[in-house]
């Protein structure tokens, strides 16, 4: 096929901003496309090579490619430059020069698609010493064929910047209308899109199997699915109202997506946008490896970077440190990372996207053997607006955003690449944030796991309530303290640990060790936000709920100068989290 044919439906695209006349043009392309071309043709025209999730650039830097120009028009280099200055765009000049070439090639012969994407491809997979060197030539060779016109999109191609604004779904309207017998084919071969994230499979298949071919398209490990997402409430009954009364409630734990493909011992993980990242994540594909079930399944699971020490969540920030390239192994051990799983959408050969959820539920509750690094999100089934409120409150004082409360009905599949009422959001509208330190009274511990076996992994801490002379306990305090402190701590607190629950401490909780009020802390949180359990301020904002610290951390300031009564008071508690609420951006 002449890629003259390519570049000449290209100008015509690039001259409308008609989306209809848009489509009738690649609807021409595609028809005069032979069949085994018909993807390269697809990805050529979003300006790729292959489908995004495999990761693979065409790339050369535009400085290179003015030497290609240079070279292949007998131009020099500076002449090229100076006039992508005014134009700001290789293309055009390329187009330019190439007209008014010095050096008429003798032996031109005509381009080819199937040339124009072997030698793209050749530069994207050109690496090492000699790379560079490589895709000069290769970009001057196709310059040396091509007319300008072509030259002109080819340069576009290779720079990243052919900007024809044909989106995934003008691609699928196209294949429709020229291979899937008119629009109404359109929805099935959206699904199947939605499902492998690959246009120019789907265009593979529809050109050559029509669309009975479209219609057997399954799920297959390595491709894949476009992520389902959620719609957004603001309160529990409008979302029990919508979804029929009742539902399952997940907590929305703050971390990563991330979608993970097993098949036996090999494991992918793709971000929300696709991009594969078991690199960054190799503990999490470690994890998948031993604790999924399957031989084959793909999951859906939040990775939530913890807190080493206490197995904690800490907040999304602490996963940014897994970005960076160099160094991974020290940030695994840093910042170690839990799965919260909450979808299935394969295992073993059985595609389940078409599954209602609680089916899939069930299937998860086989396959993932938990344990303190993966667990299934955690959720109730309510249809009671009071206690998902509750759970709400809960999940984030817990680290997590919120809910996601999910559609139990017959209908409720796994809605790939599409925002719907089937997954409803719970965030919050305010928030408290926390600018000031507290003093806090330690009033119970609980012993420590792992790394710190032997001494607390956490301390119960409360402030005091000068109405009723009590201690209302306000966080579970894990972080910020060293290991020195960690030695200190037991011996500091020995003199005072009691039986039971102290009669002035007004506590929800069961603890390992009971402490007398007597020794005030000093920490800082990010937020002050409604409780289930802490009674600190009960009721003062809402019917049964409290107020607690959410990531509490010790300081280091051991107030010993301050009595219990002298800590931080119920009502200072209240007034900072009325006074520092706010409207939360999003
Ligand atoms: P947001 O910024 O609110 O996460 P979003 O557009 O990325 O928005 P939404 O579909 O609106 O995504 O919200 C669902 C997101 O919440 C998912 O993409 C996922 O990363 C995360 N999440 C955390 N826990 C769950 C859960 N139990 N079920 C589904 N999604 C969850």
């Amino acid at each position: 096929m002449r890629y003259s044919l390519v570049a000449e439906a290209y100008e015509k695209i690039e001259n409308t901003t008609k989306r209809l006349e848009m489509t009738d043009y690649l609807v021409d392309l595609l028809k005069k496309t032979p069949k085994e071309l018909i993807d390269k043709v697809v990805y050529l025209t979003q300006g790729k090579l292959y489908p995004d999730f495999l990761g693979i650039e065409i790339g050369i830097a535009e400085r290179l490619a003015v030497k290609s120009v240079a070279l292949a028009t007998g131009y020099r280099e500076d002449e090229i430059q100076s006039d992508l200055e005014k134009t700001g765009d290789l293309g055009e000049t390329a187009e330019k020069f190439l007209a008014k070439k010095t050096q008429i090639s003798l032996f031109r012969k005509p381009l080819t698609v199937e040339t124009v994407y072997k030698t793209l491809d050749k530069m994207a997979k050109a690496s090492g010493s000699g790379a560079v060197d490589l895709k000069i030539r290769l970009l001057t060779g196709l310059l040396m064929d091509a007319t300008p016109k072509e030259a002109k999109y080819i340069l576009r191609t290779v720079t990243g910047k052919l900007r024809l604004g044909i989106a995934d779904m003008t691609v699928l309207d196209a294949l429709a209308i020229a291979y899937g017998g008119g629009k109404e084919a359109r929805e099935v071969l959206e699904r199947a899109y939605n499902i492998s994230s690959d246009l120019g499979k789907v265009a593979k298949i529809v050109a050559e199997q029509g669309i009975d071919g479209i219609k057997k398209f399954k799920v297959s490990v390595g491709e894949p699915i476009r992520p389902m997402l959620a719609e957004r409430l603001s309160s529990p009954n409008e979302i029990l109202e919508k979804l029929g009364g009742k539902c399952i409630a997940e907590y929305k734990y703050d971390g990563e997506r991330i979608q993970a493909h097993k098949r036996g011992d090999e494991v992918t993980l793709f971000s929300r946008r696709l991009e594969r990242i078991t690199d960054q994540y190799p503990d999490a594909a470690d994890i998948v490896r031993e604790n999924i079930l399957a031989k084959e399944a793909i999951i859906e699971a939040e990775c939530v970077a913890v807190d080493p020490d206490t197995g904690e969540m800490r907040p999304f920030q602490e996963l940014m440190h897994r970005r960076r390239k160099y160094d991974i192994k020290k940030s695994i051990e840093k910042y170690p990372v839990s799965l919260f799983v909450f979808d299935v959408l394969y295992v073993d050969g059985e595609d389940l996207t078409l599954k209602p959820y609680p089916h899939r539920h069930e299937v998860l509750r086989k396959i993932v053997k938990e344990d303190n690094r993966i667990s299934i999100a955690k959720y109730i089934i309510t249809d009671d607006p009071e206690e998902l409120e509750r759970f709400f409150e809960e999940a984030i004082e817990n680290g997590c955003e919120g809910l996601v409360c999910k559609s139990l009905n017959n209908d409720s599949v796994y809605q790939a690449g599409a925002r719907g009422w089937l997954w409803i959001k719970y965030k919050r509208d305010y928030k408290s944030e926390m600018s000031d330190t507290v003093d806090l009274v330690v009033v119970a511990a609980f012993h420590g796991r792992g790394k710190r076996a032997g001494t607390y992994g956490a301390l119960l801490l409360a402030a005091y309530n000068d109405e009723r002379d009590v201690f209302d306990t306000v966080c579970k305090c894990g972080s910020g303290f060293t290991d020195e402190d960690l030695q200190k701590i037991p011996k500091l607190m020995e003199p005072y640990i009691i039986p039971h629950r102290h009669p002035r401490v007004n506590a929800n909780i069961d603890a390992d060790v009971w402490f007398e009020p007597k020794v005030v802390i000093e920490v800082i949180g990010a937020e002050i936000t409604l409780s289930p359990i802490h009674t600190c301020a009960l009721g003062s904002i809402r019917k049964n709920s409290g107020l607690a610290i959410r990531f509490p951390r010790f300081t280091g300031r051991y107030r010993l100068d301050k009595s219990a009564e002298d800590a931080t008071t119920v009502k200072e508690i209240l007034q900072m989290y009325k006074s520092q609420l706010k409207r939360v951006q999003s």
